[in-house]
């Protein structure tokens, strides 16, 4: 053990195996947009293992201008855990130490409760209707991401017809665009296929484990296992980044842990959106003819079939699929990269927004919650309209 980190031997080995080789660096979007080669994981990797003492606010900074987007870790030859190893670091650190970090805590501490959340999105409705502020003030744009619920919610949402398919919405398609997790459903029907959803179901913990909030991210996945536990069959994810933290969920537990096992059967049986529809969606002879940008979450591009199943299914629907010319770019919100870096991430999303309107789209789709967040909160109201793939399938399949 050492230092106030904390770090184990097998974690200390690991930072110590990092061949400083550089191929992190011209991948990283924190480190592009900041022209910093510190910032990168060669930089993180040579502070944590160099760090012995106490935390300090810079250290605590450094630390936090990380995506938590993987994209480093596509292309380290020794194959580092650095998103791990980022945010176990974090989990070290004293609560509020490192910028943002009460913002943070309290986005943590909403997430964690479904109806506190739903008291803030009838809040902010509210505040819609009161204020009159100018269409492009940032406030108004982030208040035009929350929608009306038109029916209220049903608990367990039990199966209708045909054979059930479990479903995980996450936090923003159940409390803040429940017309995400409509449009799923009704897809799920086109399939021959109803859906279960969960009510005791909550946030993935996405966020919690971002932030270092490790307990915070244990309880909510001991909350989904027991949510799921008494069901059977693949649990489609409508949101790629829930679906790649519920894909790792065994992580946060150790081998030995009777909930290592239990994440693990849960892991097994999640299915990401467009993976699961390219898969069940009956063939379709749609011709839409919508000009589609589609965007490659961070979290989804490392997933087998990440990037190939969503392109599958905007195939089908007769819409021209407009490719990013020079590779998938990060949107800069990944691990509550928005509250903590604002300006690194206004950055990060200009260059990604130019890169989508390049080809003059009629729509951005993307199936992240996050990356749809910073897009529908980033584009001015000219600009094209961003989505979520269930959607612009449904709008397309017409
Ligand atoms: S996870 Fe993303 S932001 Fe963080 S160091 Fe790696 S490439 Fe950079
Ligand atoms: S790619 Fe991996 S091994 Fe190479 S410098 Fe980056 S973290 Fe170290």
């Amino acid at each position: 053990m050492g230092g106030m980190l904390n770090l184990n031997d097998h974690d200390r080995a690991l930072l110590s195996g990092c061949a400083k080789c550089g191929a992190c660096v011209p991948v990283c979007p924190v480190c592009r947009a900041e022209g910093r080669e510190a910032l990168a994981a060669r930089g993180r990797m040579h502070l944590l293992a160099a760090n012995d003492g106490q935390p300090s606010a810079r250290f605590a900074d450094i630390l936090s201008r990380c995506l938590l987007c993987g994209a480093c870790e596509q292309v380290c030859p020794r194959k580092l855990p650095i998103t791990r190893l980022t945010a176990e670091a974090r989990s070290r650190l004293p609560l509020l130490l490192g910028p943002a970090s009460l913002q943070k805590a309290a986005a943590c501490a909403v997430l964690a409760r479904p109806a506190l959340l739903d008291g803030l999105v009838r809040a902010g409705i509210s505040l819609r209707r009161l204020l009159a502020l100018p269409a492009d003030s940032g406030l108004r744009l982030r208040l035009n991401l929350l929608e009306e619920r038109t029916a209220p919610e049903q608990e367990g949402s039990p199966a209708q017809s045909g054979q059930t398919v479990n479903y995980f919405t996450g936090c923003f398609a159940r409390h803040v665009q429940p017309s995400i997790a409509a449009a799923t459903e009704r897809l799920l029907r086109r399939c021959g296929l109803s859906a279960r959803i969960p009510y005791e179901q909550g946030c993935c913990g996405l966020a919690a484990w971002s932030s270092g909030r490790l307990d915070l991210a244990r309880e909510l996945a001991r909350r989904n296992i027991a949510a799921f536990a008494g069901t059977a069959g693949p649990v489609l994810v409508s949101c790629s980044s829930c679906a790649a933290h519920l894909l790792a969920l065994p992580s946060l537990f150790t081998e030995n842990d009777p909930q290592w096992r239990q994440a693990q059967a849960l892991a097994d049986r999640v299915q990401e959106f467009s993976v699961f529809f390219s898969e069940a969606l009956p063939p379709a002879d749609a011709a839409c003819g919508l000009r589609v940008f589609y965007h490659d979450p961070c979290h989804l591009r490392a997933l087998p079939e990440g990037m190939a199943a969503p392109r599958r299914l905007l195939q089908r629907t007769g819409c021209v699929v407009l490719e990013p010319e020079d590779g998938p770019l990060c949107c800069g919100q990944g691990g509550l990269f928005d509250l903590a870096c604002p300006d690194s991430s206004a950055k990060i999303f200009a260059r990604c927004v130019a890169q989508a309107l390049a080809g003059k789209p009629d729509r951005i789709a993307t199936a992240c919650s996050g990356c749809l967040m910073q897009f529908q909160a980033g584009l001015k109201k000219k600009e094209a309209k961003a989505v979520h793939l269930a959607v612009l399938l449904e709008e397309a399949l017409i």
